[in-house]
């Protein structure tokens, strides 16, 4: 309109004064009108033809339309459509505006709650003490749905933070910095409505018949007491598991884990002091090769994750800011089966070694891994032909993720009671999770085993179970006092017989309704895994069967899911700027 405005202007003469301009455009916009609806109506006989195509109308009303502009040369384009767009991204706008203020407003509300929390009241000391052990993902789930009023709980850990597991391969080469997936536990017990007590330290030792637990403060500053004695009413083991090694020599000695935040961390220092001592000047040529040789042995979820990310970090950042040693960096995926991922469908899995295989990971599959030294691993491979033979690889780079083996506490718990003495992978335990041949014992997470896989679903899920039993026992044992205070005022005031006697079937009600939970019962929700080069594999429960996916779109779906998942919106809005600032800068390749 602006344009066709002053293209009228210069043709009119630049004499023109501007008043004189409003009252020219109105003329133009009279004749334009003309022309057009002469136009249309000639458009009109021409689309009244029932033999013309619907391309050729198209045809012949663009060329009306086009001689009329050229005939005016005044004249705008069609409005209406350009008018519908411009509302369109007009609408498109003010909606993302909207919903980025309302975003940042939340984020700040957030932040304001979780710094100036309510106050909390201590519970009556009277109340049964719930002892929790752990602050991983069974615990923190319980400790989020938990009504802490109801008891007095303590929770032991030596860990005081969450940490949210699914990211950790990510932490190992900075596209996320370790930060931004803990969860302070002060944090998250501060937000509860009565407090809750939490003490730096690893449990030891449960003793079940005197019900007490023994803790230790194995931290590097100690008081004069490092150790102490916790009485519980009820127990709840959530202490995760530790690496497997299955007694294998020189592991623990030379290889690096993937469990904890510390290990992301030497992982990242390790990667790069391997980078930097292979450019060394004058380094001999096997040397580099060896200090370029990432090594990961376990192919599950753990080491597809880490070696899909390794790669990513190299391709991605190192090799362009070190192009010397670009051609001799390897990753290889050392695993005993015959194929990755065992957890996940067929074609996630073909899909993951064929993507494995452009992205120059080395999968050994069949490959047992015997012993460990410094500088090389030896393995038994099994050749296709059936034959086993034994392979030398060395490595400067070696990580072990072959999978969960049972902490010391859990093992001795196990060794004292009978009932346990055929379960192998950790506490069995009841479809109420209570550790089976115990009482006011229960168990979850990787130390339990009830059925299921290892996983932070499981753990998760099992913890929010506890919380909703725990609740209920407490509303039912309220229900209990009330109805024994009840019938002890029926006895004192037999007057109102009838209306107490009503009250008491209506408690007895409530009781049957709270006490009518269901056993435990886990819904897998799918599976995700990260493998590299922004693509990722997810099997995901759907109706009554299973949908596969594997991809770009996948690793978009990938990331949403575990930003959503994030403990907090203070770890999503981290999360989120550090992808953005991996993808702005590149990662930081600084060793520590
Ligand atoms: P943990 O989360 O391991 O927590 C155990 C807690 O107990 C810790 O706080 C620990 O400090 C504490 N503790 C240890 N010993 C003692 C003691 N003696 N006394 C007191 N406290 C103790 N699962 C998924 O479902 N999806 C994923 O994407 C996924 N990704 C993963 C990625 C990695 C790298 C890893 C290692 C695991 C991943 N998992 C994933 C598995 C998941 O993390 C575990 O199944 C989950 O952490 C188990 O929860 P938990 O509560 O049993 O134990
Ligand atoms: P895992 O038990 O899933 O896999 C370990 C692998 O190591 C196995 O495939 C095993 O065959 C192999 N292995 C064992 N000993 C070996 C040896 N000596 N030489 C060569 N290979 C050997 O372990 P993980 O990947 O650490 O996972 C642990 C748990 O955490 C699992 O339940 C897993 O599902 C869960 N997890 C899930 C995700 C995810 O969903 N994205 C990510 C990480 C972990």
């Amino acid at each position: 309109m602006a344009s066709s405005s002053r293209a009228l202007t210069r043709l009119a003469g630049s004499q023109l004064s501007a008043r004189a301009q409003p009252q020219l455009n109105a003329q133009a916009a009279a004749a334009r009108v003309a022309n057009l609806t002469t136009s249309s109506a000639a458009s009109r006989a021409t689309l009244s033809s029932p033999i013309i195509s619907r391309i050729q109308r198209n045809q012949t009303i663009s060329s009306q339309f086009k001689r009329t502009y050229a005939d005016s040369a005044p004249s705008t384009p069609p409005a209406a459509p350009k008018k519908r767009k411009i509302r369109y991204f007009r609408w498109a706008w003010r909606l993302t505006y909207l919903s980025i203020l309302g975003s940042l407003g939340y984020v700040v509300y957030d932040g304001f709650q979780a710094r100036h929390p309510d106050d909390q009241f201590v519970p009556d000391p009277n109340k049964k003490t719930l002892v929790v052990l752990g602050t991983g993902w069974g615990s923190v789930a319980l400790l989020k749905k938990l009504d802490t009023e109801n008891y007095n709980v303590v929770v032991v850990s030596p860990r005081n933070y969450f940490l949210f597991t699914p990211l950790l391969p990510s932490c190992t080469t900075g596209q996320i910095e370790h930060r931004s997936i803990m969860e302070p536990v002060r944090q998250i017990l501060r937000a509860k409505k009565a407090a809750v007590k939490y003490y730096e330290a690893e449990a030891t030792h449960i003793d079940h018949e005197r019900k007490v637990v023994k803790i230790t403060d194995n931290s590097e500053i100690k008081g004069t007491i490092t150790e102490n004695e916790i009485p519980y009413d009820m127990l709840v083991i959530g202490v995760g598991a530790e690496n497997a090694t299955f007694g294998i020599p020189g592991v623990r000695e030379h290889s690096c884990f993937l469990k904890e935040i510390r290990d992301a961390q030497a992982i990242r220092t390790k990667i790069m002091d391997c980078v930097e001592t292979a450019a060394f000047k004058d380094q001999a040529p096997e040397e580099i090769d060896r200090l370029l040789h990432m090594v990961v042995v376990g192919g599950g979820p753990t080491g597809v994750e880490f070696a899909g990310e390794l790669r990513d970090f190299f391709d991605e950042d190192i090799k362009k800011l070190i192009p010397d040693i670009a051609d001799r960096f390897k990753v290889t995926l050392v695993e005993a089966l015959p194929n990755v991922l065992p957890m996940f469908s067929k074609q996630l899995i073909d899909y993951t070694e064929s993507t494995f295989k452009e992205e120059h990971i080395e999968i050994k599959t069949k490959t047992m891994v015997k012993n460990v030294t410094d500088k090389f691993i030896e393995a038994t491979a099994t050749t296709p032909d059936g034959k086993k033979e034994t392979i030398t690889i060395p490595y400067g780079l070696l990580v072990w993720a072959t999978g969960n083996a049972l902490r010391p506490i859990v093992k001795d718990l196990m060794t004292q009671i009978p009932a346990q003495k055929d379960s192998r992978r950790g506490l069995a335990v009841n479809e109420y999770l209570v550790v089976q041949g115990t009482r006011d014992i229960w168990a979850v997470g990787d130390c339990a085993v009830a059925g299921y896989a290892p996983t932070a679903q499981v753990a998760s899920q099992e913890g929010a179970f506890l919380a909703r039993l725990f609740n209920n026992m407490a509303k039912t044992e309220a229900l209990e006092d009330k109805i024994r205070d009840l019938s002890s005022s029926l006895n004192l005031k037999p007057g109102n017989a009838a209306e107490v006697a009503q009250e008491i079937e209506a408690t007895e009600r409530q009781i049957r309704r709270v006490k009518d939970l269901q056993p435990f019962h886990y819904s897998h929700q799918g599976s995700l895994a990260y493998i590299g080069s922004e693509k990722a594999v997810a099997d995901i429960a759907w109706l009554n069967g299973n949908f596969a996916s594997g991809g770009k779109m996948t690793y978009l779906f990938w990331r949403s899911a575990y930003l959503s998942m994030c403990f907090s919106t203070r770890n999503r809005v981290l999360v989120a700027l550090d992808w953005v600032k991996a993808k702005v800068y590149g990662r930081d390749v600084s060793r520590e």
